[in-house]
């Protein structure tokens, strides 16, 4: 934790850049990257073909995100990295009678733009906020669309820290000191996997350098204490829960509606995949596309939610990767 804050103060310092402090904060994406390829890629049909709650028609389809009613009043955002960065993770949106609440910030504006444009498509309601599930950048680049809107932001209390720490700490640096070591370690590759495995990870820190330089930062302004969870928000004849656990970013919130048994976990859910066990029992919307299989819409079926349940698992199994010194850092 100690290195965490240190390394965070150096990074919030852009004279103190480092590039080993770079180098640390984004090495894990390679290793991100090989876990989202064990997700097998499967056909979003076959998937919620066994839940009637999923419109099989999606409401609006961009290539790069699909947005599908999942339940009354509860649509999921679907995103397809392969065909454009605009959203990156999934997402989704509550409609109440009174109000709506947006989820995520997406790894642009113009992908919180478009779920903004879907919720138009089927609601007039006023949006009472906008919901960052934690801080990492496919979850939080697109928050400028909210600030610019008068559009109030809610997040953990971390979260604000966290991106700034982060991803402001990459603009401004010059690209080939930030991303030579990288370049020279695949020249330096001894076998062609290692070879394609490092690429990879060249390719994916690219990517988060390119769109945290590309980007305005825009932090939440309603910062949520965890110690003051669970909250309910009444979007009126609809209620989300929100609620925090522990795990993926040390940031993470998630959004349970508890009437429908359905759950927008953030990238909880894929934390490792002795996690996904703990699901077994969950259908999982938007599974398979690449980075954004971490991100989860969960359907419980049945009468009872078991996400408690689930996350008391999670705790468990995150409290023995920290102790091997595995958790923490995921990048997306
Ligand atoms: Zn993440």
């Amino acid at each position: 934790m100690n290195d965490v804050i240190s390394r965070g103060r150096e990074a919030v310092n852009p004279t103190a850049f480092s590039r080993r402090g770079f180098l640390a904060r984004t090495s894990y994406f390679g290793a991100l990257y090989a876990t989202a390829r064990l997700f097998p890629m499967s056909a979003l049909a076959g998937e919620l073909a066994g839940d009637s709650r999923v419109s099989q028609t999606p409401i609006v389809d961009k290539g790069f995100a699909s947005v599908r009613k999942i339940g009354d009043g509860l649509y999921a955002t679907i995103s397809d990295p392969s065909k454009g960065y605009q959203t990156i993770c999934n997402g989704g949106f509550l409609v109440g009678k009174d109000s709506a609440l947006m989820i995520e910030g997406f790894g642009s504006a113009a992908g919180a733009a478009f779920q903004m444009d879907a919720l138009r498509m089927v609601s007039q309601v006023p949006v009472k906020g906008a919901l960052d599930t934690h801080y990492h950048f496919d979850h939080s680049m697109g928050n400028g669309f909210y600030s610019g809107n008068g559009i109030p932001l809610w997040a953990h209390a971390n979260t604000a820290k966290r991106i700034v720490e982060t991803y402001g700490a990459m603009q401004g640096v010059d690209k080939a000191v930030a991303l030579g070591p990288l370049e020279k370690t695949v020249k330096d590759s001894k076998t062609e996997l290692a070879r394609k495995h490092r690429e990879e990870n060249l390719a994916m820190v690219t990517v988060v350098f390119n769109i945290a330089n590309a980007t305005v930062l825009a932090l939440p302004n309603h910062p949520i204490d965890p110690a003051k969870l669970p909250m309910k928000m009444d979007l009126g004849g609809l209620t989300a829960v929100i609620e925090s656990y522990p795990g993926h970013s040390g940031t993470d919130i998630v959004v349970r509606v508890p009437e429908q048994n359905v759950v927008y976990t953030g990238d909880l859910a894929i934390h490792g995949v002795r996690l996904e066990a703990n699901f077994e029992d969950v259908r999982f919307v938007g599974q398979g596309h690449g980075l954004c299989a971490r991100t989860r819409i969960g359907l419980w079926p049945g009468r009872s939610c078991a996400l408690p349940r689930a996350f008391r698992r999670h705790r468990r199994a995150s409290a023995e990767d920290a102790q091997s010194g595995s958790a923490g850092g995921r990048g997306c």
